[in-house]
């Protein structure tokens, strides 16, 4: 058996590190899992294993620009690992990734996926550039000789892209055509979050959205919270925040503020959810300009009279900076790393439950396996039947998780790895080390 005490070493677990407020991803995830990792008593050997990604790719992608002038971008694919099915992760295009960030991105698929029972492994991918600086043309060309540098990476039943930060349906389009012309047919499985026409799934774009909804209502159920008494602030309002928030509204909470990179807006009586939807699709996405609410900063937003605050923008908001002024009583976390271990420990203490990333946006994947299965079945579901299976998944990894975090006496994010990780322990037992 893999988890014995006396073989436990604190050296290889390299003397959990003290607590600190980087902003380095990668850590952060490595202090979660070391926690889990005690708890659990995991084999140093295993600790090891499972702690180091198993490949990362690094890749020169050279595109010729409108202006005719080649620039070469670097790209990357971290597989973290595929001990329980292939590996599955979003692609990020952005100035400033890099490979720590698509490290840790990786690895929060691979607990991502355990949490919510599908059988995929974690794995991300990232570019470093700017798309909103490139034509179509540019990105397009980009898109492909990425894909075709990663031919041998990609594939159904290897690795399955999906869309991540500043990519999309088209992206994940180009990417299904390159890789069909190079495997000389057809193959919609190879990516997911794809459009609708070439084997995408009823439900993919609210799916992460409708999962934190989910989950928040099974958070608000455990501490006695009726949705209609509930004050609920969003951070970000692009796909996972905008829709968090319309779902939210429609099971009846007053949704009194949201924020994106324009700034915060508030509303005491509850804003109109829909109609500022509507504002930013016609305003480049943006709220920048909404007159109907009263204009905040986006750190007052974080820390108002609330009683759930659903941070979906970005990484590192709620920090030993702030934790402390935090009023909500519930923290869904629909962006990925939003918290810090150190706020996660001042939130603790002042009795906030936060509902963590790996379980909270876990929505988007669990749609990207139906889409996967669709694919391969070759026979697609009606959005009912996605949104009940969905519904159901989240449920039963919300309940699950609460579970854990009594029996081990931990906060739900440690209750959430502590499961993770012991099922890909277990999973990697089964299978042994090959030799
Ligand atoms: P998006 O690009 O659609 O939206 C991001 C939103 O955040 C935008 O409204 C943007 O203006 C806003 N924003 C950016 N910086 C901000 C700031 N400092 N303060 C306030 N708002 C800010 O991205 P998304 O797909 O909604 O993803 C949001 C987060 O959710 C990311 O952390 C992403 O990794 C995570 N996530 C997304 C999915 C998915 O399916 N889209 C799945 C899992 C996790």
């Amino acid at each position: 058996m893999p988890y014995k005490r006396d073989v436990y070493e604190r050296a290889v677990y390299k003397e959990p590190a003290p607590i600190r407020d980087h902003e380095n991803p990668f850590q952060s995830m490595v202090e979660r899992f070391d926690v889990a990792a005690e708890i659990l008593e995991l084999d140093p050997g295993f600790y090891e294993y499972l702690v180091t990604p198993a490949r990362i790719h690094i890749t020169a992608v050279p595109v010729v620009m409108d202006s005719g002038r080649v620039k070469v971008f670097e790209g990357y694919r971290v597989i973290h690992n595929d001990i329980l099915g292939p590996s599955k992760g979003g692609i990020r295009y952005a100035p400033d990734v890099n490979l720590d960030e698509v490290k840790a991105l990786a690895a929060w698929m691979t607990w991502k996926c355990a949490v919510v029972n599908v059988p995929f492994g974690g794995a991300k991918g990232g570019v470093v550039c700017n798309p909103s600086d490139m034509s179509p043309g540019e990105l397009e060309r980009l898109t492909r000789r990425y894909a075709a540098n990663l031919i041998d990476v990609f594939g159904p039943e290897k690795d399955i892209p999906a869309p991540d930060m500043n990519t999309n349906a088209q992206i994940m389009a180009w990417i299904l055509d390159t890789y069909s012309m190079h495997t000389r047919h057809t193959s919609n499985a190879v990516v997911t979050g794809k459009p609708i026409m070439l084997g995408g799934s009823h439900g993919r774009h609210e799916a992460t959205g409708r999962g934190v909804m989910t989950v928040t209502l099974a958070a608000m159920d455990k501490i006695g919270m009726r949705p209609t008494d509930a004050r609920v602030a969003v951070q970000g309002f692009g796909n996972v925040g905008s829709i968090a928030a319309k779902l939210l509204q429609e099971q009846g909470c007053r949704i009194v503020a949201v924020s994106d990179v324009s700034g915060g807006y508030y509303n005491e009586d509850g804003l109109d959810v829909i109609a500022m939807m509507e504002y930013a699709n016609a305003n480049k996405r943006s709220l920048d300009g909404y007159q109907k609410a009263q204009k905040i900063s986006n750190d007052e937003l974080l820390t108002l009279e609330v009683d759930v605050l659903v941070p979906a923008a970005k990484e590192d908001q709620i920090t030993r900076h702030n934790a402390d002024q935090i009023n909500a009583k519930i923290i869904a976390e629909g962006a990925n790393g939003p918290t810090t271990p150190i706020a996660d420990q001042m939130l603790k203490e002042k009795g906030v439950l936060v509902v963590p990333d790996i379980l909270a946006n876990a929505g988007g994947v669990t749609v990207s396996y139906f889409e996967w299965v669709q694919d391969r079945q070759g026979y697609f579901w009606t959005l009912d039947r996605v949104n009940r299976r969905l519904d159901r998944m989240m449920r039963t990894a919300f309940d699950t998780v609460y579970s854990a975090s009594q029996k081990y006496d931990v906060t739900l994010r440690i209750g959430a790895y502590v499961l993770a990780v012991d099922k890909v322990a277990q999973a990697l037992s089964m299978r042994g080390i090959y030799a």
